[in-house]
């Protein structure tokens, strides 16, 4: 049955997935709540962190700037300072994305050039805004970045094909910054199978290649991330690596059966193993969308238009208007908010609420009715607490548990460098 949602494609322009209010689509009816003063406090008490923040493709774009207030509805994006502010996010992981080109030598050294590109600016963004941003190395840095009332700049590698060619540049990365790292995306590579490659499973999960990327990611003490890779990679990632797993942003079959959501079962092995599942809200992951045809069509035609680099803010506010028309043209369905609360609450009822959180893939396809942009995260701690949940357990929801996986990274690669200087200082040595 998933066969039949293979076929998606990610504009490497995430913004064309975007649905804003402007759009008039299938009319939802408005399913979140306004969020109560007690909820709105308990909110900006709560180091509250997203694991998948795909608003660093956004700083290519010329013209456009994190410190700006933005408004989807004319340019796409969901995320940036002034509005982070309002919404009360203290951060979370801004991803290093690159979409799956050929796996030759060009390609890959293409990817790898991009990916460094992508870091650096992301790097950039916390140097220019040091009053606004600062860059975690640690988990502990969180808490106290947090309390300087700056937003957290974890990075993180969506899809590791920059990688391929060269497993040595894990630690390359991990010296810019970078803390979690996923291994696929849309298609197969190098390293593991997707879950929506329309090829279907290419290396059975790991690719041998994947397996030692692993092993290298646990001695850096990288957390390893599962999202957009196989049922058969998360079962062996969870085999393999030293550290519990996290899933960036993802949903539940049980509540969507779509390839990019994970089954009760997994959900249940992963919770067993200390992993953490943090929920997606990108409408496609999220409830049955019919493929229009000449949708699929329009939008790819748009999408090739948008290829140029130094795409500028006035060219990319066009495209969004386009999309718009395209949205008018063919509506389809699109997810609420309670639609999300759905794959939020079953992960939580069935992993327990010690290893879910929030991963809403904004700037990257996510936002659904009633949570447009950065601004609406407290209508989730809102939702949490009239489903009952304690303030304890929504901070575990919100960055606790997040937290305790990179901690469990962070300590295993100090035990393993600190085994290793025990080794050197004991063995007699030539040198020095
Ligand atoms: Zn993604």
């Amino acid at each position: 049955m998933p066969r039949l949602h293979l076929q998606r494609r990610r504009w490497p322009l995430a913004l064309l997935f975007v649905h804003t209010h402007a759009a008039a689509q299938v009319p939802a009816k408005p399913t979140a709540e306004p969020v109560s003063n007690a909820a709105r406090a308990l909110h900006e008490q709560l180091l509250t962190l997203d694991t998948h923040l795909d608003t660093p493709a956004n700083l290519a774009v010329l013209g456009w700037n994190i410190g700006d207030r933005h408004d989807a509805s004319r340019d796409g994006s969901q995320v940036d300072l002034p509005r982070l502010v309002q919404g009360g996010l203290d951060g979370g992981f801004w991803a290093i994305y690159t979409p799956q080109g050929p796996r030759t030598p060009a390609g890959d050294r293409a990817a790898r050039d991009s990916a460094l590109t992508r870091a650096l600016a992301i790097r950039e963004m916390v140097a220019a805004n040091p009053k606004s941003f600062e860059l975690a190395l640690r988990a502990d840095d969180a808490t106290a970045i947090a309390a300087r009332h700056k937003r957290v700049v974890f990075l993180s590698i969506e899809n590791a094909y920059p990688l391929e060619a060269d497993l040595s540049l894990l630690e390359t990365f991990y010296k810019l910054g970078v803390r979690l790292t996923g291994l696929a995306h849309f298609s197969n590579n190098d390293l593991a199978d997707s879950a929506t490659d329309p090829k279907g499973p290419e290396w059975q999960g790991l690719s041998e290649k994947g397996r030692s990327f692993v092993a290298e990611a646990n001695r850096l003490g990288i957390v390893l991330d599962a999202s957009h890779a196989s049922d058969q990679v998360l079962d062996q990632l969870i085999a393999l690596s030293k550290t519990p797993v996290l899933l960036s942003h993802s949903g539940v079959k049980a509540v969507f059966n779509h390839p990019r959501n994970i089954d009760d079962q997994r959900l249940r092995a992963l919770a067993a193993s200390g992993g953490v599942i943090q929920i997606n809200f990108l409408s496609d992951y999220l409830i049955a969308t019919p493929k229009i045809p000449e949708r699929e069509a329009a939008l790819s035609a748009l999408f090739q238009g948008s290829r140029k680099p130094g795409l500028t803010l006035v060219q990319r506010e066009a495209l969004i208007a386009r999309k718009h028309e395209i949205d008018r043209t063919w509506p389809v369905p699109r997810a609420t908010f309670e639609d999300a609360i759905a794959h939020l609450l079953h992960a939580i009822q069935v992993a327990g609420i010690d290893h879910v959180g929030i991963g809403a893939d904004l700037d990257g396809g996510g936002g659904v009715s009633g949570f447009e942009d950065s601004r609406d995260y407290p209508r989730i701690t809102a939702r949490l607490l009239r489903a009952g949940y304690s303030r304890d357990d929504i901070q575990k929801v919100w960055s606790g548990n997040v937290l305790r996986v990179l901690r469990a990274a962070e300590a295993y690669a100090a035990g393993l460098a600190a085994q290793s200087t025990v080794v050197t200082s004991g063995a007699p040595t030539a040198s020095h």
